[in-house]
């Protein structure tokens, strides 16, 4: 029952709601500390328990004992492809449109290149690229580094625009649609949690004649996702925030089928090729979501990856969305009605289908305040500016969790624990 109703709601009206929680059972599958609520998998997941025994099964047996011939007797090979299918099925695609590889930042470079290509060849001449003010900043960076490489195309640049909302996306397309060849939106957004209508924004890019790329960092494992449904023509993300695989867990790079024979992505190592070990003088790019990978991949990460793809495949859709919601929605309620009195301004939308999986406040002290909670105990993370982020992993987080959470935090306001002084010093990762 993920829903209740949230006035007059108890520790104990908690404990009832995890009782009843379908998902209860996945808790036991993460090794989390018994002192710390961990509000912080939207930034790095927590360890499923299996992780620790396919990393060392990965490191001693097969690196240790077979060596070499894992490549093929223990599928190292074809781990991004085989996990990446896994992938697929949880994002969207009837199979073969997906690999896990390389890093988030470097798939946006190589997405954003093959649209670019697909572009230039079916609607020649649009030079502009849109994305969103509030994106991830690698995000922005990697198209920024894009466009300064390709110069001049045919006497004109590439430009990027960025837009704030999506009014302002509806009418950057209307007057000027012909002009832009692909769209780069991050599905939920990492600051504020909101989370784009992904079936209209992608029709309404479709119809404008540009081609649309979905960043799912903050999506993947987190909310329900569907890109063959909405029509997506390519999209990256994560696997090491909802999806816990791990710290640098490689991402994933998915494309549409009908695109797919077609791609040409610039960095053409010879994992991408069709026949690497022919060892040919010249590129030649493999069939299907192969010839979007680069070089080597980091086998012992894609592992352990692997453990925590497969925990989220586990696991009935509608009823994570559910508990998300149900997870997100009580603390924000809790956060306004028991701490009213101090300065903290919600940043999340309030509105349910325009949520993903984190919720964001503000408060004039933000970084410290989030110091001094996570000194008790409940680790949340902060992003300039002044913003305290929590995130909710239905799969290892309960109502209870939320209902600790948030006496936490109160009495890190009431006390005014934020300003001892070891609270206002900035680490070098916040
Ligand atoms: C976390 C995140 C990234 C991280 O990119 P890396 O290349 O893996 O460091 C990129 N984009 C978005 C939207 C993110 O949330």
């Amino acid at each position: 029952m993920a829903h209740f109703p949230h006035t007059d709601v108890t520790r104990e009206t908690c404990l009832r709601a995890d009782q009843a929680d379908p998902l209860r059972k996945y808790r036991d599958q993460f090794a989390l500390p018994d002192d710390v609520i961990y509000l912080d998998g939207n930034s790095l997941g927590a360890r499923p328990k299996a992780a620790a025994a396919r990393a060392a099964d990965v490191v001693e047996r097969e690196w240790g004992t077979d060596l070499i011939a894992s490549w093929n007797t223990n599928q190292w090979f074809n781990l991004p492809v085989r996990i990446g299918t896994k992938v697929g099925q949880l994002i969207g695609g009837s199979g073969g449109q997906c690999v896990v590889t390389d890093t988030t930042s470097v798939n946006v470079f190589k997405a954003l290149a093959a649209a670019l290509r697909l572009q230039e060849s079916d609607r020649p001449g649009r030079r502009v690229i849109l994305s969103e003010r509030e994106n991830f900043p690698t995000d922005l960076y990697m198209i920024e580094g894009l466009i300064s490489f390709l110069g001049d195309v045919d006497g004109r640049s590439y430009e990027l625009r960025l837009i704030d909302d999506v009014r302002e996306l509806r009418e950057t397309l209307l007057a000027s649609g012909d002009e832009v060849a692909a769209v780069l939106l991050t599905h939920v957004n990492y600051r504020s949690g909101a989370m784009w209508a992904m079936n209209e924004v992608t029709a309404a890019v479709h119809e404008a004649g540009a081609l649309m790329i979905w960043d799912l960092c903050h999506s993947a494992g987190a909310v329900p996702v569907d890109l063959d449904a909405a029509g997506a023509d390519f999209a990256v993300g994560c696997t090491y925030k909802y999806l816990n695989g791990g710290p640098g867990s490689p991402a994933f790079i998915w494309a549409a089928a009908r695109h797919l024979p077609r791609i040409e992505q610039p960095l053409s190592g010879w994992w991408g090729h069709a026949k690497p070990f022919e060892m040919s003088v010249s590129f030649d790019p493999a069939e299907g979501a192969k010839r979007l990978l680069v070089g080597t991949q980091p086998i012992i990460s894609l592992a352990t990856a692997e453990i925590g793809i497969d925990l989220a495949l586990s696991v009935d859709q509608a009823a994570h969305r559910e508990k998300s919601l149900g997870l997100t929605t009580l603390f924000i309620d809790l956060v306004e009605s028991r701490l009213a009195s101090h300065p903290l301004t919600l940043v999340t939308p309030r509105d349910e289908a325009s949520r993903g999986s984190h919720v964001s406040f503000r408060h004039p002290e933000g970084y410290a305040v989030m110091k001094a909670l996570i000194a008790d105990g409940v680790i949340g993370d902060y992003r300039e500016p002044e913003i305290l982020r929590f995130g909710f992993a239905p799969l290892y987080n309960s109502f209870t969790d939320v209902w600790d959470a948030v006496e936490a935090l109160r009495l890190v306001l009431d006390e005014e624990r934020w300003r001892a002084p070891g609270f206002q010093h900035r680490d070098a990762v916040t």
